[in-house]
């Protein structure tokens, strides 16, 4: 038998099976029904011919008997044929056509399954079967198909941490921070607030490198990352801006308020050397202010920032220039 055929066939035989039951049960109740008529009938009206004497009379009552049998026979055989077929009517509609929409529906919804791939379930004739191994297979590819999203939502996730942060700092990486900008501004303006760049460049970090070590140098720069993220706002935007070189935004009322804040970041970093395998290691920065302006964008800005920073450098490290 071929998919095609297998498939009328499954659609037809829950329809067929209920018909046909109910066709037998209610013939052989109609059967029941006329029978017991029949020899009650029977045995009334011998009853009655034996009790009367007379031939006209006894006659007449047999005649009678006779009728009321016939009619009792097309009565209850016309009952059961109109009983069965409302019965198969209301079974047809209210079970029958339902089972096979519901067929109907996990077959194309197995057809669906086919296309990536999965076998379709029709060496069957039992549907209630069909459906169960239907569901089977759609719930366990439903499970494959949610164990790949989750695993995709978790890369998505690790992608766009990659591509939000940066790896070594766990700070916002530079494009993030750019990106950021636009609304922290947009925040800033509401608060009517003048709003400053920093830039921040640790000092002599290649000997820090040359002295300790590569790891040494990195420890450095997480250490250094994670006491200035602990000092800023929540508010104030921080990221690394690429090497040793760091970048803050945030709003503050004037640049002397600006400018003292930048001063409490240089001390944070100063204060206290990083520990690194049982070595303290020393660490300066210099900080370059700038102020934005409606005339001075985000990158003139940063370039500002830059200059100052390089008269922070100029001047002897480890302090603060506002431009
Ligand atoms: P200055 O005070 O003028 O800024 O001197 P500097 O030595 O800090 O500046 P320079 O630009 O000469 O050196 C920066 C060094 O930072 C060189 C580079 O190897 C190091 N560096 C940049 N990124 C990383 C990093 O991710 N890890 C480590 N360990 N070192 C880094
Ligand atoms: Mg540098
Ligand atoms: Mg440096």
């Amino acid at each position: 038998m071929d998919k095609k055929k297998k498939l009328v066939y499954a659609k037809a035989s829950v329809d067929k099976k209920i018909k046909m039951t109910f066709t037998v049960a209610f013939v052989v109740l109609a059967a029941s029904f006329a029978l017991i008529s029949l020899v009650s009938m029977i045995t009334i009206s011998a009853y009655s011919v034996s009790l009367l004497d007379d031939g006209d009379n006894a006659n007449a009552v047999r005649n009678l008997s006779i009728a009321l049998i016939i009619i009792s026979l097309v009565v209850s055989g016309w009952l059961a044929f109109f009983v069965s077929r409302k019965a198969i009517k209301i079974l047809h509609k209210g079970v029958c056509k339902p089972a096979m929409e519901l067929i109907f529906g996990i077959r194309k919804a197995n057809e669906g399954l086919e296309g990536i791939g999965i076998e379709m379930a029709v060496d069957t004739e039992d549907e209630i079967a069909l459906i169960n191994s239907v569901y089977f297979k759609i719930a366990r590819q439903l499970k494959i198909h949610v164990d790949d999203v989750m695993k995709l939502s978790g890369l998505t996730e690790k992608f766009e941490n990659s591509a939000h942060y940066d790896s070594l700092t766990g700070v916002y990486n530079r494009r993030r921070f750019s990106e950021l900008i636009q609304s922290h501004t947009v925040v800033a303006a509401k608060k009517n607030e003048p709003t400053f760049v920093f830039m921040l460049d640790l000092d002599h970090f290649k000997r820090v490198n040359d002295t300790y070590g590569h790891a040494a140098g990195d420890e450095v720069l997480k250490v250094i990352a994670e006491r200035i993220k602990n000092t800023v706002r929540p508010y104030d935007l921080f990221g690394r801006y690429g090497g040793e070189e760091f970048i803050m935004f945030l709003s503050a009322s004037d640049a002397t308020i600006a400018t003292n804040f930048a001063e409490r970041i240089r001390t944070i970093v100063s204060e206290a050397s990083v520990h690194f395998e049982g070595i303290d290691i020393p660490v300066t920065t210099s900080i370059g202010v700038s102020q934005m302006s409606p005339t001075r964008t985000y990158e003139e800005a940063v370039k500002a920032a830059d200059e100052a920073l390089y008269k922070a450098k100029k001047n002897g490290r480890n302090r603060v220039e506002l431009v």
